[in-house]
């Protein structure tokens, strides 16, 4: 665990400062410096008195996360951030500014990451293209949340206002539900209602498909939404590019998120990674619309972003539609999910991939 404020919950912050002899409400006035205000110092904390924050600063750092380089991409909608960590690990997280669509409001959406590299080995993610290295902490987690509000309570203190116009994804590097506890205590505290208050709704993680997390998720209180990297509609494809199928088979899968939907009434988004001459034709797509025509559930194809290591290549666009209309022939609802920042990299672990050299 790192040494900073971050990593505490409420309730820890509330015993260490009771420890220290003071007051409880200190403890809601600095998470109301770390959460509202986001403050980036103790310094910056007025409410509290120097003696109490000078002793803070002794025993604990602000931020875990220092800034490496924050590319933005020529359209300017997509910003992506690398930071290090205090071991000298690299991660990435990533903004993403939406403008009005017809049907969707004009949005902001922070993509972070739950681990150090995955250990899943996904054929197409440069993130399982680096291994796994560590869990990210609470702190590394929601701090990538406070860093990228901060600079979107600066550039348009409007929109964020609302806050139904922030939306959150576990859709950075790793894999969330392999870093489970501590994904599910950031989601409380991102969740707080006198802090970052982001509600449930909102937020989304997104899992390969780690059936047992599957099922712990559908138990637990939390209303966020579950979406799972599908990625082929039969066993023989989905292993070839995605090594967990072996351990948890499409079937169970299935069978999986048919109980998660029952027991929480929610819909499923499913993701779909296009990967030209591999998953792409008009029989993987009638065989996916026949396999998720009874679940409650949306499909997000995505076109694969080339990575360093990998030879996959986008499906053409007509090899798209064609492959979209079949899957409406089946009602299942589906979007192509708008490409944004492919010329900073911006897929799962791509622009650690560029800057790998600077971990060590
Ligand atoms: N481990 C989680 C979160 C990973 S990233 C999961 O597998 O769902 C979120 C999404 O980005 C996943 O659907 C993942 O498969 C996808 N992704 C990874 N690499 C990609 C690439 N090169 N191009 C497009 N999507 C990619």
């Amino acid at each position: 665990m790192t040494n900073s404020i971050f990593e505490k919950n409420k309730e820890d912050l509330k015993k260490f400062i009771l420890d220290k002899g003071e007051k409880p409400y200190r403890a809601d006035q600095i998470w109301r410096s770390m959460y509202v205000d986001l403050y980036d110092n103790f310094n910056d904390i007025s409410t509290i008195p120097c003696k109490l924050k000078k002793s803070l600063k002794n025993e604990l750092e602000f931020s875990p996360l220092k800034l490496v380089v924050k590319k933005k991409s020529k359209d300017k909608s997509t910003d992506k951030y690398l930071w290090r960590l205090h071991d000298n690990k690299l991660i990435e997280t990533v903004l993403m500014r939406y403008d009005e669509d017809g049907h969707r409001r004009k949005r902001r959406t922070v993509c972070i990451s739950s681990q150090v590299g995955c250990a899943l080995d996904c054929k197409f993610c440069a993130t399982g293209q680096q291994g796994f290295s560590r869990q990210l902490t609470i702190g590394e987690i929601v701090s990538q949340v406070v860093k990228v509000k901060k600079e979107l309570l600066k550039e348009d203190p409007k929109i964020i206002k609302d806050q139904n116009n922030l939306n959150i994804v576990f859709m950075g590097m790793g894999e969330p539900l392999a870093n489970y506890s501590r994904v599910i205590e950031s989601i409380k505290i991102l969740n707080d209602q006198k802090g970052l208050n982001i509600g449930a709704r909102n937020i989304t993680v997104s899992t390969v498909g780690l059936l047992p997390r599957i099922q712990e998720l559908a138990e637990e209180k939390i209303q966020v939404n579950l979406a799972v990297s599908i990625h082929a509609p039969d066993n023989k494809t989905r292993s070839e590019t995605v090594p967990i199928n072996k351990k948890y088979p499409l079937e169970d899968l299935i069978e999986t998120c048919k109980d998660y939907i029952s027991k929480t009434n929610r819909k499923i988004f499913f993701e779909y990674v296009l990967l030209s001459g591999q998953n792409d034709s008009e029989e993987h797509a009638n065989k996916l619309g026949k396999l998720l025509r009874p679940l409650l559930c949306h499909l997000n194809l995505i076109p694969v972003n080339p990575t360093f290591k990998s030879n996959f290549e986008r499906s053409g666009s007509e090899n798209i539609d064609k492959f979209r209309k079949i899957i409406s022939n089946f009602g299942v609802p589906s979007t192509i999910r708008m490409e944004k920042g492919i010329d900073i990299n911006a897929g799962c672990g791509q622009l650690k991939s560029e800057f790998i050299h600077l971990e060590d």
